[in-house]
C-alpha cells in the first residue's frame, strides 16, 4: 500500500496560511486589498490589541452575491481571473485567491456583505469551517471580521511581537494604501486611537499630510517623466527632511505597493549627494504601465514583482528625480521653535523642515554669536576678527575651472539666490545677505561641492594633456598591497596617473593630468591609491566618484581658516555655478536661511 496521500483542505490552507498570512498586518493587507477590489470609495479598520484580538475592515464596495460567499473561502476560488490569459494581465490586487481561505483557516471570521438587489446575509465560520448563515439587513457593502487570529496554531502565535511593533507593521501598510489610492477615504482606529484619517480627495499630497503633518510635506516636490512603456509620477518630500530608513520610500506599480531593489537605488541615485550618508527621503513614486510588462505572480504575499524592462524604468526614476531636484532652491530655513513649557528649548535653533534634526545647531553656539556691526561705509565692511588675509599659499584657491556645462546657470541650474558678502563667522562660515534674508555658508561645505563637481567632469574626461614633473615621484607599496597592484594600477591611469614598475616593489610618477591640483601633488596621488587599494572590487565609475568625493575633500579650504572679502565673494559666485549647490557630496547642507520675516519676529518688529 503507497504512503503518500491528498491532504484535507483545511491543512492544505492552513499551510497555505503559512505563506500568506505572517502577522495581523497581513490580514490587513489582504482585506484592504479585498475591498478595493470591490471598487469601495470608503473603507474603515477598526482593531484591538494590534489586530490580534480583532480585524474588522468595513466597505462600501460592490459586495458578494449570496451564492458566492461561502465559496469565497475555499482555496483557489476568485472571481479575479478565469484562465492563463488573464494571469498575465491583472488588473486587480487580488487573483490568487488564497487570502479569505488562509485567514479563515487560522481564525474566526465573520462575514457581512450585501449587494445591489440582493438580501444582505452573513457567515460565521471557525478555522475555516461554516458554522453559521443567516439573512441581515444591511447597506451595500462588506464587513470582514476576523477574531483570534492563529489561535489554532500556537507556535505562530508565539511568533507574533509586541503589540507595538504589529501596529507598527498595519500603520505601514494603512500608509502605503492611503498612498497608492488617495481617492479612498481610508479611516483606521486601534482601540479609540486614530491611526489614519485620509479624505479620498485623490491628491497623494493630502494623504502624506494626513500621514506625516502638513509641516513635514511643505514644499513636497512633484516630478512626472514618461517612456513609451511607463508614466512616472514622484511625489518627493523635500530633501532636508530625511528617515533613517528606505520604508519611507514607497513604490506603486499599477496601484500596488510592492518592494524593490533596483527601484528604491534608482530613487536613491536620484538624489545622488543630496542625503547625509545613512539618511533616506520619503517619497511616493507611482508608476502605471501595461499589465503585461509585470509579473505580479512572484510572492505569496505579492509584495515583489518582476518587471520586463526593469532597467528602462530605473533610468527614467533616477533621471526624473535628479533633473527635478537640480532645478530646485533647496535651502533649509532656520526657524527658532515656539516657545514652549521647557524654558531650555528657546534657547535651541533647528532646521524648519527636518523632523529629526541631521545636526544640533545649538551647540555650535550660531546664536549666541554677536551680530557684526555694519558701519555707513555699507556692506564692505569685515569685523576685526575676519580682516582681509594674505592667501594662504596651503589651500587651493577657489578659482579652479568649474564644470562647463553648468556655465549658464540661469537656464538650466537651480535657482540660487543672488548673495552679498558681509563677512565670516568663527572664520569657518560665510554670513551673506540676499533678497530674503541672511544666509549662513559653510566655506567648506561649498567648496566641496564646487571641487567635487570639477573632479568628476575632468576625470570623466579622455585625457587630453599632461605636464612633465620636474622630479618624478616614488611610491614603495607594502608587500600586502602589492598582490592588488594590478587592479589599482588601470584606475589609477584612468584617472591620469601612470605608475611605472620602479624596482620589486615601487612605483614612480613622471607627469600628471595638467588639471591636477599643484599643491601637495605627491600626498594626493598616495591618497588616490589609498582609495583605490582600500575598495575590495572596483568599478571604473565607482571609483571616479569616491575619488573625486575624496579629494574634493582634502583639497578644500577647512573651517577655522580666515578668507578675505575677494575669496569669499569668488566662492559664492563658483558655488552658485554648481549643478546641485545646496548640498556637499556628503549630502549635508552648505547654506542655510534666515528668512527676514524670521528676524523681525525675533526682533519683535512683528508679532
Ligand atoms: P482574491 O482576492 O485573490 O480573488 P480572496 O481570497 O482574497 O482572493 O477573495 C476571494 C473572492 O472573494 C474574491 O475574488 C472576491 O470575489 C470576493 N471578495 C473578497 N473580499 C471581498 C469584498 N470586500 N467585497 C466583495 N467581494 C469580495
Ligand atoms: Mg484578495
Amino acid at each position: 500500500m503507497g504512503i503518500i496521500r491528498e491532504l484535507s483542505d483545511s491543512l492544505a490552507n492552513r499551510i497555505a496560511a503559512g505563506e500568506v498570512v505572517e502577522r495581523p498586518a497581513s490580514v490587513v493587507k489582504e482585506l484592504l486589498e479585498n475591498a478595493l477590489d470591490a471598487g469601495a470609495t470608503q473603507v474603515d479598520v477598526e482593531l484591538e490589541e494590534a489586530g490580534m484580538k480583532r480585524i474588522t475592515i468595513r466597505d462600501n464596495g460592490h459586495g458578494f452575491y449570496p451564492e458566492d460567499a461561502e465559496l469565497a473561502f475555499v482555496r483557489h476560488a476568485t472571481s479575479k481571473i478565469k484562465d492563463e490569459h488573464d494571469l498575465f494581465r491583472i488588473k486587480t490586487l487580488g487573483f490568487r485567491g488564497e487570502a479569505l481561505a488562509s485567514i479563515a483557516s487560522v481564525s474566526k471570521v465573520t462575514l457581512k456583505t450585501k449587494r445591489e438587489e440582493q438580501e444582505g446575509i452573513q457567515l460565521t465560520l471557525d478555522c475555516g469551517r461554516l458554522t453559521d448563515r443567516s439573512a441581515i439587513a444591511m447597506n451595500r457593502g462588506t464587513e470582514l471580521t476576523v477574531e483570534q487570529l492563529f489561535f489554532n496554531t500556537p507556535a505562530r502565535l508565539k511568533y507574533l511581537k509586541t503589540t507595538h511593533t504589529e501596529l507598527a507593521a498595519i500603520t505601514d501598510i494603512l500608509n502605503r494604501v492611503a498612498f497608492a489610492h488617495p481617492d479612498v477615504k481610508l479611516y483606521a482606529v486601534h482601540e479609540g486611537k486614530v491611526l489614519i484619517q485620509t479624505n479620498g480627495s485623490g491628491d497623494v499630497r493630502q494623504a502624506l499630510a494626513s500621514v506625516y503633518g502638513h509641516q513635514t510635506i511643505q514644499g513636497t516636490l512633484v516630478a512626472t517623466g514618461t517612456t513609451a512603456d511607463y508614466q512616472l509620477t514622484c511625489h518627493l518630500v523635500k530633501p532636508e527632511v530625511t528617515r533613517a530608513s528606505k520604508n519611507y520610500i514607497t513604490l506603486i506599480l499599477n496601484g500596488r505597493s510592492v518592494k524593490n531593489f533596483a527601484l528604491t537605488q534608482a530613487v536613491l541615485n536620484g538624489y545622488h549627494t543630496l542625503l547625509p550618508i545613512g539618511r533616506f527621503p520619503i517619497a511616493v513614486i507611482e508608476v502605471t504601465m501595461d499589465p503585461l510588462l509585470i509579473d505580479v505572480n512572484v510572492h505569496p504575499a505579492k509584495r515583489e514583482v518582476r518587471l520586463s524592462k526593469e532597467a528602462e524604468l530605473c533610468q527614467l526614476i533616477q533621471e526624473t528625480i535628479r533633473l527635478t531636484l537640480s532645478r530646485q532652491t533647496l535651502i533649509p530655513k532656520v526657524t527658532p521653535p515656539k516657545p514652549k513649557k521647557d524654558p531650555s528649548a528657546q534657547e535651541k535653533l533647528e532646521f524648519s523642515y527636518v523632523a529629526e534634526p541631521v545636526e544640533d545647531l545649538s551647540s555650535r553656539s550660531v546664536w549666541n554669536y554677536p551680530i557684526p556691526k555694519r558701519t555707513e561705509a555699507g556692506n564692505e565692511h569685515v569685523p576685526s576678527a575676519n580682516r582681509i588675509q594674505p592667501p594662504d599659499p596651503s589651500i587651493d584657491r577657489p578659482d579652479e575651472p568649474v564644470p562647463e556645462q553648468v556655465d549658464e546657470p540661469a537656464a538650466t541650474g537651480p535657482k540660487f539666490p543672488h548673495l552679498d558678502v558681509i563677512g565670516q563667522l568663527h572664520s569657518s562660515y560665510i554670513v551673506c545677505s540676499g533678497a530674503d534674508g541672511m544666509y549662513l555658508i559653510d566655506q567648506h561645505a561649498a567648496q566641496e561641492r564646487i571641487k567635487y563637481e570639477t573632479y568628476k567632469v575632468m576625470f570623466g574626461r579622455p585625457l587630453e594633456q599632461k605636464q612633465q614633473l620636474l622630479l618624478p615621484y616614488t611610491f614603495e607599496i607594502a608587500s600586502d598591497d602589492m598582490r592588488r597592484m594590478d587592479e589599482v594600477l588601470p584606475l589609477l591611469r584612468d584617472v591620469g596617473i601612470e605608475l611605472e614598475a620602479f624596482g620589486p616593489q615601487s612605483f614612480i610618477v613622471r607627469e600628471v593630468p595638467t588639471w591636477f591640483p599643484s599643491h601637495r601633488q605627491e600626498e594626493t596621488i598616495q591618497e588616490l591609491m589609498d582609495e583605490a587599494l582600500m575598495k575590495r572590487k572596483v568599478d571604473l565609475e565607482t571609483y571616479r566618484e569616491d575619488a573625486a568625493i575624496m579629494m574634493a575633500c582634502k583639497k578644500s579650504i577647512k573651517a577655522n581658516h580666515p578668507l578675505n572679502h575677494e575669496m569669499m565673494r569668488q566662492l559664492i559666485v563658483d558655488l552658485a555655478k554648481t549643478e546641485m549647490p545646496f548640498t556637499c557630496p556628503h549630502g549635508r547642507p552648505v547654506i542655510i536661511e534666515w528668512t527676514t520675516y524670521e528676524l523681525e519676529k525675533l526682533f519683535k518688529r512683528v508679532m
